[in-house]
């Protein structure tokens, strides 16, 4: 049916509106650039305020530039980014709280010697790790005034992005969050789809606290008409890495999708029954959620590829812009033996080193900019194929892996990503596809589409990489990146 959908896509780095018709194409979109905070060492946040007015603007300026009203609104998000604020004035009590922030990770070692692993493993599909919501959340409670008696009296409203955005465009009516946000929080029991009580009990958090958990595709309710000039129906809620999984169509058994962002995240569809294989170093997790059909994932999130690219251009200063990467790692016949391991926060799938620091080795008098420059982006295809060995029981090898996001403008990545997994890598043809992911979700509700077989008949892909490299020059690489990666685990205290 024809309809105009509005993706929302707050990301870690920008805030995105994107209008969709009912091809999936793009009519319009906005975007602002966010701005990181880095109070400490470790310590990574997001004002609050700015995330809304990002929104807001982006939002209205696709609104106003497009002839038709818009039908529906899907949001996508970076997820686990911890926000709270007071349930009557709306007002946040703190930053926002990155995902990649890990300022809790002593408390985390703490629960881990309390061998609460299993159990919350065994409820949310995690592995106890800063990143998720929840230690986070007891962080706020304990560093804001009176933090726990406010909590407890049902004072306090605490969200993932999603919520907190849904709460400003509906002016404070609806604290809710779908079930991909929730199953981030290591709160979500993921075969119950509730909040996990006793898991509430262990971190003190009170259940007032928390948002109404509702499927993905929903009638969520409707933004205040003062916001856009009239009322716009909420359709679609996913975290980004499940939109993408959605937009790239990975809807049966064994379908892998790989999103590169400031970190990477690689989801495999795991079926509909609740995961029983506990893979400690996969995390489980619920890829969406139709109706009452929940769909499972595995997933293997690397926090540092992009990253490491912004870091060679910002920190360093070696490149003018990211994109000069793909030239200089063609013309540099090959890394010069040199291996950078960009464990910025902590190393995640399938290590989780927390503590782990980022290192260069093989330094040799030969050396130059330009070997680590290309051992920066080697890196990012190096760290998919540490989780791809972890998952390979799940993940179908002879699927090609379907890949979108920033760093998929690199043809020399997608080639060294194909060669070294040796595995087909197919880019989606929309860079967009969290924003159209979301877009089918909110559609799926309002009937733009009937079913997933309509959504999967129009999606693209754009390039399609081939491995080419020998296998021996293959395993070469990789057992000196492993090498590389062991000794950037010896640095942990
Ligand atoms: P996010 O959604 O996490 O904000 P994006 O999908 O917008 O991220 O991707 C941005 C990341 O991709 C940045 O970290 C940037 O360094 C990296 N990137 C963008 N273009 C290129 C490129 N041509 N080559 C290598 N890395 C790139």
């Amino acid at each position: 049916m024809k309809h105009t959908i509005l993706s929302i896509d707050q990301g870690t780095t920008s805030t995105r509106s994107i209008i969709f018709n009912e091809n999936g194409n793009i009519i319009n979109s906005f975007q602002k650039e966010s701005r990181l905070l880095f109070p400490k060492n470790g310590w990574v946040e997001h004002n609050p305020n700015e995330i809304i007015l990002h929104t807001i603007q982006t939002a209205s300026a696709g609104i106003s530039e497009t002839n038709d009203k818009v039908d529906t609104i899907g949001i996508t998000n970076q997820r686990e980014t911890t926000l709270i604020w007071d349930k009557k004035t709306g007002k946040p009590v703190c930053n926002a709280i990155g995902w990649e922030d890990i300022r809790t990770s002593e408390y985390c070692a703490f629960l881990e010697s309390k061998d609460f692993t299993s159990l919350i493993k065994n409820s949310t599909g995690l592995n106890i790790n800063p990143y998720f919501s929840a230690t986070k959340i007891r962080w706020i409670l304990d560093s804001i005034p009176d933090g726990q008696n406010k909590a407890e009296n049902g004072d306090l409203c605490f969200g993932t992005v999603d919520t907190w955005i849904i709460y400003n465009l509906t002016k404070n009516k609806l604290h809710i969050t779908d079930v991909t946000n929730a199953s981030r929080t290591m709160l979500l029991n993921i075969h119950t789809l509730k909040w996990d009580k006793e898991i509430l009990r262990i971190f003190n958090i009170p259940l007032q606290l928390l948002p109404n958990v509702l499927p993905s595709s929903y009638d969520f309710g409707v933004t205040d008409p003062k916001i856009f000039g009239y009322e716009i129906p909420i359709t679609g809620i996913a975290g980004d890495q499940h939109a993408s999984m959605f937009g790239h169509a990975c809807f049966e058994k064994g379908m892998t999708k790989c999103t590169y962002g400031t970190g990477a995240f690689i989801l495999t569809n795991e079926g509909n029954d609740p995961l029983k294989l506990k893979n400690y170093k996969l995390l489980n997790t619920i890829g969406f959620q139709l109706k009452q059909k929940t769909f499972y994932a595995s997933e293997g999130s690397v926090f540092s590829t992009g990253s490491a690219i912004q870091w060679i251009k910002d920190g360093i200063k070696l490149i003018k812009d990211v994109s000069d990467t793909n030239l200089i790692s063609e013309d540099t016949k090959d890394n010069g033996g040199l291996y950078f391991v960009p464990a910025f926060n902590g190393l995640g799938s399938p290590h989780w080193k927390t503590n782990a620091e980022g290192i260069i080795t093989g330094i040799k008098r030969t050396t130059t900019k330009y070997h680590l420059i290309r051992a920066a982006l080697e890196s990012t295809a190096f760290q998919i194929k540490d989780v791809l060995q972890a998952s390979i029981t799940s993940s179908n090898s002879n699927l090609p892996i379907k890949v979108d996001g920033g760093q998929t403008k690199n043809s020399f990545l997608m080639q060294f990503q194909a060669d070294i997994l040796d595995r087909t890598i197919k880019v989606a043809k929309t860079t967009e596809t969290t924003a159209l992911g979301v877009a089918f979700i909110a559609g799926l509700k309002i009937g733009t589409w009937n079913s997933k077989d309509e959504i999967k008949s129009i999606i693209k892909s754009k390039n399609v990489f081939e491995p080419k490299m020998k296998s021996s020059e293959r395993d070469s690489l990789y057992s000196q990146w492993c090498e590389a990666i062991q000794k950037s685990s010896l640095t942990v205290k």
